[in-house]
């Protein structure tokens, strides 16, 4: 039993994430400045032992009493539509947040495990893409203030493990849905699902044959934990390596929902990357981990989480 800190604890990834350390029997403590994050995701955990939750702002000096064994860093708006909307935030998130956990991280004597993303390889040229590749990231375009923070700090993380002795874990989440995703995320699988639950078409952008390969929830869940129980410390990708095209997505959402809406296509956005695909060689050799869950289960639990919380 560890007492764990979880940044951005009351988003998507970070409620899953608190919720399946307090199962294991980890203390949980979650922060959260719920810019994009809600109270609802973490409502239930109130009432459970090991857990508590404070509103801070981790680009502001942090303030946790006790021992701490790990600090998960989630916090981060990551959602494309948030690159425009608070894109300082996110460069802040990014860096000062990161500085501040690693701080933490120091002052505590805890194993800083810092969420980065597939997002550092950019617009891919290697597919499937292993940790060596460096990417192909624009470092002034519409992604680049969250591109180029996850790149900060994973630059950062390392340099306090070199400079430091901190013990760190560095995960690159790959494209990752499931329930307590925000219904107006704005990312491709809540906006195909709400879309077809409220009779609307769905919208995809360019001709949809752009590639990502999705990780159901409790998978990414999974391999973040073997990782952090590993003694690993270099960068691992972390997803789902079955591809699929965002039309073949589509196809799967309409036979779920029954929907006859059909889809309509929408421009491209600028620096959408063409293809993603981890190459999990390194998760599966590391830490045993690869993922179970198809994406056909996977869209129909999240169908249900969703139709649920709309009240559909
Ligand atoms: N996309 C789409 N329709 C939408 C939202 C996204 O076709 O309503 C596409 C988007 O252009 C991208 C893919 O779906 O090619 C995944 O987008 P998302 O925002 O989910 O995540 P990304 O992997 O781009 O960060």
């Amino acid at each position: 039993m560890a007492r764990i800190v979880v940044t951005g604890g009351a988003g998507f990834l970070g409620s899953n994430l608190c919720r399946a350390l307090l199962d294991r029997g980890d203390e949980v403590v979650c922060l959260d400045n719920l810019i994009t994050g809600s109270e609802e995701n973490i409502e239930e955990l109130f009432g459970e032992p090991g857990f508590s939750f404070s509103n801070q702002d981790v680009t502001n000096h942090l303030w946790i009493p006790g021992p701490v064994d790990a600090i998960m860093h989630l916090a981060s708006p990551a959602s494309p539509i948030d690159f425009a909307k608070i894109p300082i935030q996110i460069m802040k998130v990014g860096s000062l947040g990161t500085h501040n956990c690693l701080g933490l991280a120091r002052a505590k004597g805890a194993t800083f495990h810092m969420n980065s993303t597939s997002e550092v390889y950019g617009d891919p040229l290697v597919h499937p893409q292993p940790e060596t590749y460096w990417g192909n990231v624009n470092p002034n375009g519409p992604r680049s203030m969250y591109d180029e923070a996850k790149r900060f700090s994973e630059a950062l993380t390392l340099a306090y493990k070199d400079k430091h002795g901190i013990d760190v874990r560095i995960v690159r989440t790959f494209n990752t849905y499931g329930p307590l995703m925000r219904p107006d995320d704005g990312r491709v699988v809540s906006n195909f699902i709400t879309q077809a639950l409220q009779g609307q078409p769905l919208t995809v952008y360019g001709d949809g044959t752009q590639t990502r390969s999705f990780c159901y929830v409790t998978d990414q869940i999974e391999g973040q934990l073997a990782l952090l129980d590993s003694n690993y410390t270099m960068p691992v990708n972390i997803g789902n390596d079955v591809e699929f095209t965002m039309l073949e997505l589509a196809e799967h959402v309409v036979d779920i929902t029954n929907s006859s809406a059909g889809v309509v296509h929408e421009p491209l956005p600028k620096d959408d990357p063409m293809q993603r695909k981890p190459d999990l060689t390194v998760a599966n050799r590391e830490l045993g981990w690869s993922p179970k869950v198809p994406l056909r289960e996977g869209l129909e639990m999240t169908t249900k989480y969703f139709a649920e919380k709309l009240g559909l």
